[in-house]
């Protein structure tokens, strides 16, 4: 299998409830390495732009004001089949939907506040690691 990598975000509510170590726990346990990691926190340009694919849907406005509302942990995680396992780890968007045992059916709030964000394919995953890093920050 492939060695990936994929663009994760630990998202405010996680960061607010100081359960950001459980969550980085279950992406280790998975077999992903974290190559980048840093704490910051978005503006609301930021936020829109990362999440400019979604500009017209309904909950467009509420989503960026919520990941532009305190901080967050955006990591690099590398590993076979990165891309695809941290989507499987994290499970459904609703939580409601989401399988046992996944982060956002253990630890998410709501379908809006779920705790984490990863990459959803190889392409995008490239330009979501651009976004927020630079080569030199990440370190295999
Ligand atoms: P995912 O994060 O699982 O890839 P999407 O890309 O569809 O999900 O949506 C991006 C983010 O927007 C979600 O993680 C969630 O925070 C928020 N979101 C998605 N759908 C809804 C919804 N119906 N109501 C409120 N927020 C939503
Ligand atoms: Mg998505």
């Amino acid at each position: 299998m492939p060695v990936e990598r994929t663009l994760s975000i630990i998202k405010p509510d996680a960061t607010e409830r100081n359960i950001t170590g459980k969550i980085i726990d279950r992406f280790e346990e998975a077999g992903l390495r974290i190559v980048a990691q840093k704490k910051i926190k978005l503006s609301v340009q930021r936020a829109e732009k990362f999440y400019e694919v979604h500009r017209e849907r309904p909950f467009f406005s509420d989503l960026v004001k919520f990941m532009s509302s305190g901080a967050i942990i955006v990591q690099v995680l590398e590993g076979e089949n990165a891309i695809l396992k941290n989507r499987e780890v994290m499970g459904a968007t609703n939580p409601e939907e989401a399988a046992e045992g996944t982060i956002r059916k253990d630890f998410a709030v709501s379908i809006e506040a779920n705790s984490v964000h990863g990459s959803d394919g190889p392409e995008t995953a490239v330009e979501e690691i651009n976004f927020f890093f630079k080569e030199e920050e990440i370190v295999t």
